[in-house]
């Protein structure tokens, strides 16, 4: 299927590894040109130079790395020095860490709420008119499962996510959406990830038990018997971005294997 977006361009934040580049790389191989946002400038300058040689990408589409920390406005301003006029916006940024909300201060809070609620906000305030005026533009913020299903160790998360959906549940059905802009959420469940290998090396060492028993056990746990693969979330965020995609409007996506046990 031809999504329609070829020439477009798109800002994927959190972008060198994991989810983001999966992102990144399913746009750019719709001949999406590509900017890519990451703090570290080692694994982002790979992460580039993987896609510029990638075959699947098309000639002519343009992948560029920006080194910023995409939570500060310095780093937002640094990349919008570069250009605002992006058709496409995938927002994400790592999570917050683990742990007991009584050993959480105000300011473990406030860093939560800044990375995975404000940043993104921020982020749709700076590209939304623009995209409006321009008559498309696609919103995809990368959230998680525990937005449906909260997990009661990541209470930063739940709490930073769970905000971030409700505000962006109200700004897509705003009129955004009569100017064929849309505003979705993508959830994952277990994706094996650096971030997946980091949470499991955490409880392997709780446990006292080896990394890979740890990750085995998880992975039976998900009805699919399997972690999800950074191409098939890309593949995802890349129809939501589609033409095909401009009656999805304000929804909550999880690709979770079948972990969420709920019926809808
Ligand atoms: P990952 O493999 O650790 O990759 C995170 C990416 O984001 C890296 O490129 C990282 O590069 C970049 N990043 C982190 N903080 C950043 C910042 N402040 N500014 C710019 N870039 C930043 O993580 P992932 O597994 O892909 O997870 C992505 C998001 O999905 C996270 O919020 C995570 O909590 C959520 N999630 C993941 C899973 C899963 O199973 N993997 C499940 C549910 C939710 P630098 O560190 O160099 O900046």
């Amino acid at each position: 299927m031809d999504l329609g977006i070829s020439g477009k361009t798109a800002l994927v934040c959190g972008a060198s590894k994991g989810l983001g580049f999966g992102c990144a790389q399913a746009l750019a191989r719709e001949g999406v040109h590509v900017l890519l946002v990451a703090r570290g400038a080692e694994a982002l300058a790979a992460a580039v130079e993987s896609l510029k040689g990638d075959a699947k990408v098309p000639a002519g589409t343009q992948v560029e790395g920006l080194a910023a920390d995409i939570t500060t406005e310095a780093g937002r301003a640094a990349v919008f020095a570069k250009r605002k006029d992006f058709d496409i916006v995938v927002t994400n940024a790592g999570g917050p860490p683990p742990g007991d909300f009584r050993d959480w201060d105000r300011d473990a809070w406030v860093k939560a709420l800044d990375a995975n609620m404000l940043t993104p906000i921020a982020l749709m305030k700076a590209t939304v008119d623009g995209m409006a005026a321009r008559g498309f533009g696609r919103i995809v913020n990368i959230t998680s499962g525990a937005v449906k299903a909260p997990i009661d160790i990541l209470g930063l998360s739940n709490g930073a996510r769970t905000g971030l959906t409700g505000f962006a549940a109200g700004l897509a059905r705003s009129k955004l959406a009569a100017s064929n802009v849309t505003i979705n959420n993508l959830l994952p469940g277990p994706f094996e990830t650096d971030r997946l290998r980091a949470t499991m090396e955490g409880a392997a060492k709780k446990s006292g038990k080896s990394v890979d028993e740890v990750m085995d056990a998880r992975r039976k746990t998900v009805p699919a018997q399997r972690y999800g693969t950074i191409e098939e979330f890309g593949a995802t965020c890349a129809f939501l971005c589609s033409t095909h995609a401009s009656y999805i409007v304000g929804q909550n996506v999880l690709i979770d294997g079948g972990v969420y046990p709920g019926t809808m």
